[in-house]
């Protein structure tokens, strides 16, 4: 819960904070329901943008691909425009993923160029 969060708060009435205390006050089940309900919702909704090159996606395009991650309660989503851009984000997942080697710090290459030969 961040600044998006707060802001969300500033969005509603004082009535309608009032009604949420209430709701989070009995558990919060009404307000449980519509927050799933909304996610449900944006899980359904077809991003409109490729989540690496950014350009617009065309609804009825069948190169389109769309990949669902993560685990049950924080699933992520997204979409791309083509194979490319699905491996270039599949690459770069791979790569956050990779254990870091740490003699491939420093930028050192391994074989050193002798020009005094
Ligand atoms: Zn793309």
């Amino acid at each position: 819960m961040g600044m998006h969060f707060e802001h969300l708060l500033d969005a509603l009435s004082y009535e309608e904070l009032q009604g949420l205390k209430k709701d989070l006050d009995q558990q919060g089940l009404a307000t449980k329901r519509s927050v799933e309900e909304k996610i449900k919702k944006k899980m359904r909704e077809f991003d409109k943008t490729c989540a690496v090159c950014l350009s617009e996606l065309r609804f009825y395009s069948t190169s389109n691909y769309t990949i669902v991650f993560g685990p049950d309660d924080f699933k992520k989503k997204a979409s791309f425009c083509g194979l490319d851009c699905l491996q270039y984000f599949i690459d770069h997942l791979k790569r956050l993923k990779a254990p870091k080697r740490p003699e491939q710090k420093g930028g050192i290459p391994e074989q050193e160029i002798r020009d005094n030969e």
